[in-house]
């Protein structure tokens, strides 16, 4: 069954849950192929309207879940609510669950050296059975992607977690998901930096009335660099709807 997209300033985002993302993911996994999935949150949104390399991967994506209350608002705002929002760091856990259960291969790959790895072992202590493939930093640099690649192919990974943050993690899946030999591949942002605990998550409240951004930008002061786009995020928002009147 197709999965309903609705569109958001042009960039599609697929109304799924966190658990039909992982029946999704399990789909392909049985079924092979490569299949990318990207967690788009509000700047990603603006980055992808001036980036046209940026916007053709995320129409290419099998999926782009709906990661920031920022999305979920604006869905709401133009007459079609998501049914749930879903964040980077929850479909990881999620994934990692699944994947201990029917003993998918998962290959960590990305953020500063050594999280990768811690974050593989916080999964794997939390979901016994996890089959971790392999764990490496890297970077999406374009001298480094071969050797990537054939790291990737020679663990025999299943899924492919890349947290090289947005808009690289996914463009450099799109180049070379197919090339690993994974058949599921996402951008997970920085979700290796919370379950190893080198960044906190906000607390749960904040995370129900939608302040996560807040809490990340009051963490991670620099953020303002990236969410200084909110503003004119909401604008635009509120204008399309006007417009599509
Ligand atoms: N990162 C990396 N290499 C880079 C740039 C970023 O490994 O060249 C990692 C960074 O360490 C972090 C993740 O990518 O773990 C991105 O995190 P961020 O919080 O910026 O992602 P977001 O969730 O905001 O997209």
């Amino acid at each position: 069954m197709p999965i309903p997209a609705l569109r958001i300033l042009g960039i599609p985002i697929h109304d799924v849950t966190l658990d039909e993302a992982v029946e999704q993911a399990a789909g392909w996994v049985k079924e092979g192929g490569a299949h990318q999935m990207a967690t788009v949150n509000p700047e990603f949104v603006m980055a992808a309207r001036r980036d046209p390399a940026f916007r053709a991967v995320l129409e290419g994506a099998d999926l782009c879940l709906p990661d920031g209350v920022g999305i979920t608002l604006a869905a709401r705002y133009l007459g079609r609510p998501l049914r749930e929002r879903v964040a980077g760091v929850d479909l990881v856990e999620a994934l990692a669950a699944r994947a201990a259960q029917d003993g998918w291969r998962v290959f960590f790959l990305g953020a500063a050296p050594g999280v990768a790895g811690r974050a593989a072992s916080v999964l794997a202590a939390r979901y016994p059975g996890l089959t971790v493939a392999g764990t490496y930093a890297g970077s999406p640099r374009r001298e480094e992607e071969e050797e990537i690649v054939q790291r990737v192919r020679e663990a025999g990974a299943d899924v492919l977690l890349v947290a090289y943050g947005a808009p690289a993690q996914d463009l450099w899946l799109a180049r070379n998901l197919a090339r690993t030999g994974a058949k599921v591949g996402v951008g997970v942002g920085g979700a290796f930096d919370y379950i190893a605990g080198v960044v906190p998550r906000a607390p749960r409240w904040m995370r129900r009335v939608g302040l996560e951004w807040l809490y990340r930008l009051i963490r991670q002061p620099w953020r303002w660099r990236r969410q200084r786009v909110l503003p004119l995020y909401a604008i635009q928002v509120i204008l399309s709807r006007w417009k599509a009147r």
